[in-house]
């Protein structure tokens, strides 16, 4: 798997993008970033597509268990595949404040 690195520190890999900044970041960046001030705090950040990990997800699968973009989401589960009725998923929204809901469950 293709791993994106942080664009803060730029070498652990980066698992969440802040919509704010359009940054990707570590979990140790992202906490570093954003807990400098009251302001940033409130970026609002999403996790990373587990799939192609270049963009911020809006899907969760719970049977592929799965976070995904609206690419990928539409790629894996497009409608006429048998996986877009089958499939448990729900729409995810980014959070914002410090730290983050990383670990599991992380939604
Ligand atoms: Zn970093
Ligand atoms: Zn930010
Ligand atoms: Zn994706
Ligand atoms: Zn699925």
């Amino acid at each position: 798997m293709m791993l994106l690195p942080c664009d803060y520190c730029d070498s652990k890999t980066a698992v969440i993008f802040c919509h704010v900044d359009s940054a990707k970041l570590c979990i140790s960046c992202d906490q570093h970033v954003h807990s400098v001030n009251a302001l940033s705090l409130k970026h609002v950040r999403s996790h990373i597509c587990d799939n192609c990990r270049n963009e911020p997800v809006a899907v969760r699968c719970a049977t592929d268990n799965l976070v995904l973009c609206n690419v990928c989401d539409s790629n894996a589960h497009n409608s006429s595949s048998v996986a877009s009725f089958l499939h448990a998923r729900h729409r995810l929204h980014g959070f914002s404040g410090c730290p983050p809901p990383s670990k599991s469950p992380p939604f």
